[in-house]
């Protein structure tokens, strides 16, 4: 297709310095082993998020510290609680892991179920905000209570958190049992290099390690990624407040057609439909590619519609508009 919004991976581009370095790429990168963990990376993540190198993981995307950090903190057999609707691979993980994952649903206005959550007893709690793929963020005050009377660890998934008003990752290491993880591939546009990190406490860090296992973010990865957390932060300000500004446009857009998408904190827009999958289908002859999700509990049939600039986001109500007529 011609415009996929489907993933809701960068459509203003790739962190520059990030591809400068991929273009001054060397032989010895292909022949030799990786740094088996970088520091380097380490160093510009910790710097990027504002804590301490030994508060930081890295790994092939945030999946595989998602991956990890459930073999490091649950035992087979055991329950990860997570809210429904939220992230479609963390039921997958965990089963993958042996563990049971138990679907709390978010509460009727988007937010976590804090009390349903810590009602499960589960081992690990896992948070997702902003969530995916309703764009809603967690109240601050549930996540709180989350981390206050959790029984085991919590996973704070924040793939989005640059496009949002609040951001946990910082505070995360103040907890001995609390892992944020974040990505490079949404807001940095490196989805295809696959980089993620993780951040928390020493000694909760060092159980993910152990249960991650070394080389997993390869050397152009670790090249383009350092460059870009370290010396692409003005290009990040700029892109983020253009998304900002594409959501709220977006979203205008959309009500003007009939449509009432869910208030977003991410790079998409949530948007109910009456049936999402002829819509997906519909907009698909339109060259335009979007997520339908077939009834989300609470929501029913809804569209994951990616942001992008301007005169793509025009496209997408135009084809909607006509699809839904
Ligand atoms: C996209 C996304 C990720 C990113 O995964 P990577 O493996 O880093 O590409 C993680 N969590 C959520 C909720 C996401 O939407």
């Amino acid at each position: 297709v011609e415009i996929d919004l489907s993933d809701s991976t960068n459509q203003w581009g790739v962190a520059p310095s990030a591809l400068s370095a991929l273009r001054d790429w060397s032989p010895r990168m292909v022949s030799e082993y990786p740094p088996v963990e970088s520091l380097q990376l380490a160093k510009a993540c910790a710097e990027y998020v504002g804590v301490a190198p030994e508060n930081v993981i890295s790994g092939c995307g945030s999946d595989n510290l998602l991956d990890a950090a459930m073999r490091a903190f649950a035992e087979p057999g055991e329950r990860v609680a997570h809210p429904s609707p939220s992230f479609a691979m963390i039921p997958v993980s965990a089963r993958t892991n042996g563990l049971t994952p138990v679907a709390v649903p978010v509460l009727p206005n988007g937010d976590v179920d804090a009390e349903g959550m810590l009602a499960t007893g589960a081992r690990i709690i896992y948070l997702c905000t902003p969530n995916n793929p309703t764009g809603t963020a967690h109240s601050r005050a549930a996540v709180e209570r989350v981390i206050a009377e959790a029984p085991g660890v919590v996973i704070i998934d924040e793939a989005y958190a640059e496009f949002a008003d609040t951001c946990h990752t910082a505070s995360a290491p103040r907890h001995p049992h609390v892992f944020a993880t974040r990505t490079l591939s949404k807001c940095f546009g490196l989805a295809g290099l696959r980089v993620g990190y993780g951040v928390g406490s020493p000694s909760l860090i060092n159980e993910v390690l152990k249960a991650r296992g070394p080389y997993k973010v390869n050397a152009f990865a670790e090249r383009a990624a350092t460059a870009a957390l370290a010396n692409d932060r003005a290009w990040i300000a700029e892109l983020v407040a253009s998304a900002r500004d594409m959501r709220a446009r977006f979203a205008s857009a959309l009500r003007s057609i009939g449509l009432s998408p869910l208030p977003s904190q991410a790079n998409f827009l949530c948007v109910p439909v009456a049936n999402a999958r002829a819509t997906v289908d519909r907009l698909y002859g339109f060259g335009i590619a979007v997520r339908g999700f077939p009834d989300l509990p609470g929501i029913g049939d809804a569209l994951r519609i990616g942001l992008a600039p301007w005169p793509v986001l025009e496209r997408v109500c135009d084809a909607l508009r006509s699809s839904l007529a």
